[in-house]
């Protein structure tokens, strides 16, 4: 186990030490409230009871989770006993009622046991790797034609010549990819020493003359995930990079928590983010709106029984806004009666988790559905070919990043970008070839910009990008530098060579104009790019560069 994660365990044991204590006074108050209890049937009974019955609730949810799980479960018999009483009309006859006082005062002998807590040993969501690719290559116009594209859309790349060199080097640091010349004498013998030694495979991706059944058979058997015939098409070889960089480069999943036991909230943050998930505990329901815009989470973790407003009346009102219509909202409750639970799914929400759960078991059970949620979003809002945002989607992060924009007094800078002459692309090479050309520069756009930038495929061969906290001035300066590499980037098809380029305008969101304002006006420029000659990037009228 590494550092970070001792460093958890020692949150984890501290937070517990914190709920013991706690005990110390819970328990006590418990007893009284039980002590209480009028000993004759009453509407004031009713209400003791049901007061009563919702601190059992809460301690048969968060004990067990603190590694207390004998105090949970008798709390959970404690709680089903009330309830009986309660809702079958049961007025408990002088010995029983004895009985269970006498079952509330012995809980606190259970919370002085030494817990079971059990070590956590699953990690789900691995740190991602840089985005480094190891080159190993003899032929040096291969070896040349492989490091322009590489350099060109960003990866950090090292070349080496002959295998022990590469060999070192995996065994110092672990790359993203490895891309070797598979036509090098001893390449097949030599890489799989190499895989050998790996705990698990490299992603490798060959580049080979040979195109019969064998070598490829050879390829599989030593773990590579790609394979690229001679004369190499860079454009797919690009494509295989970014298929493995951007797997292990997923942003991680976030989670939103919901529960009023803040201690229980600190727990169950510590075992996600442990997993690497990142967790925002939600502190008054009053804010969740502010904070779904803000957090954009993934997940939606809500506790059922809450004083100020209950969890299905939270998860009604997320409903109520279309825009968090996709977020799945899952209960994590100690609610165990299978009745209440789908009558808490039938007026919103999707899911139950019931506490107290093992930390392995919810983190898996949360990175599932927070794996399955962002899957679905990226396929409702994500364009197949770039997998760029669709276009009504990034008119709506627009919208977004307007209001947010108004708020920090932060500048936003809207781009519309178009590829020239794109139908003689397509005229000339085919639609294929086209769309690889939309493809690549969708991801020249994702490379080159910030994460929080955000870009969209507006049309065909047409894009929106907006740039949050960025001046005209820098917008200028960074869609410049982007339009020249463009511009540098080979395309092949059929052994031919060529090049495309884009023209682009820009506009700068000032005060509280519309959406579409800013769109027109971006729009207007990129037309006047257009008419001046096109491949260049012109700033919208009346807005200098500074
Ligand atoms: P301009 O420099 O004025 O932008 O010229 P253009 O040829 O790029 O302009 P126009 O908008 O007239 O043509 C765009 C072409 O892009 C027309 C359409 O067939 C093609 N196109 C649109 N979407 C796709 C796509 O997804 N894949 C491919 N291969 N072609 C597309
Ligand atoms: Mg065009
Ligand atoms: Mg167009």
């Amino acid at each position: 186990m590494t550092a970070p994660t001792t460093d958890l365990q020692q949150q984890l044991e501290t937070l517990r030490l914190a709920y013991v204590d706690r005990l110390r006074q819970d328990l006590p108050a418990l007893l009284q409230q039980a002590q209480a209890l009028p000993e004759t049937p009453s509407e004031l009974w009713q209400q003791h009871a049901a007061q009563l019955m919702a601190a059992l609730h809460t301690l048969a949810g968060s004990a067990g989770t603190f590694g207390l799980a004998q105090l949970g479960d008798r709390a959970k018999q404690l709680e089903q006993q009330l309830k009986h009483w309660l809702h079958d009309g049961i007025q408990p006859d002088v010995a029983a009622y004895r009985d269970f006082v006498a079952a509330i005062a012995l809980l606190s002998r259970l919370s002085d046991t030494a817990a079971e807590i059990p070590v956590l040993n699953v990690s789900v969501g691995q740190q991602p790797l840089a985005a480094t690719v190891y080159l190993c290559c003899a032929d040096s116009a291969l070896k040349e034609q492989i490091s322009i594209m590489l350099d060109i859309f960003g990866y950090v790349n090292r070349q080496f010549t002959g295998f022990s060199a590469l060999r070192d080097a995996v065994a110092m640091q672990r790359p993203a990819v490895v891309i070797v010349d598979a036509d090098q004498p001893g390449a097949v013998a030599q890489l799989q020493l190499i895989q050998h030694e790996q705990k698990t495979a490299l992603p490798l991706l060959l580049v080979s003359h040979k195109t019969d059944f064998n070598s490829y058979l050879d390829a599989v058997r030593i773990g590579a995930v790609g394979y690229y015939s001679r004369p190499l098409n860079t454009t797919e070889l690009e494509a295989g990079v970014r298929k493995q960089i951007s797997g292990a480069e997923r942003e991680p999943f976030r989670v939103m928590l919901v529960d009023d036991d803040q201690m229980l909230a600190q727990h169950y943050a510590i075992v996600l983010q442990q997993g690497g998930l990142m967790v925002e505990i939600l502190p008054q329901p009053a804010q969740i709106f502010d904070a779904l815009n803000r957090f954009h989470p993934d997940v939606i973790l809500l506790d059922v029984n809450m004083p100020f407003c209950s969890g299905p009346e939270l998860a009604q009102l997320v409903r109520l806004q279309q825009s968090w219509l996709g977020v799945p909202i899952i209960y994590l409750s100690s609610e165990t009666d299978s009745e209440q639970q789908l009558a808490a799914l039938i007026k919103a929400g999707d899911d139950f988790i019931t506490k107290p759960i093992s930390d392995t078991a919810l983190l898996v059970a949360v990175f599932a559905r927070a794996q399955r949620a962002r899957q679905l979003a990226e396929i409702m809002t994500r364009d197949s070919l770039t997998g760029l945002l669709q276009h009504a989607h990034i008119k709506e992060r627009l919208a977004l990043e307007m209001l947010r924009s108004e708020r920090s007094a932060q500048p936003v800078s809207v781009v519309m970008l178009d590829i020239d002459h794109f139908k003689k692309v397509n005229d000339n090479y085919g639609h294929l070839v086209g769309d690889q050309v939309i493809a690549n520069l969708a991801n020249l756009l994702k490379q080159q910009l910030r994460k929080t930038d955000l870009v969209g495929r507006y049309g065909g061969e047409e894009f929106l990008l907006v740039l949050p906290e960025c001046t005209l001035q820098r917008a200028f300066e960074v869609i410049e530098q982007i339009r020249e590499l463009f511009a540098g980037l080979p395309f092949s098809s059929n052994e031919q060579r060529f090049f495309c380029t884009f023209s682009a305008g820009i506009s700068a969101v000032a005060g509280s104009t519309a959406a579409d304002v800013v769109i027109e006006k971006a729009d207007q420029a990129l037309y006047k790019a257009k008419t001046s000659g096109r491949n260049r990037v012109i700033l919208a009228q009346s807005q200098t560069a500074g």
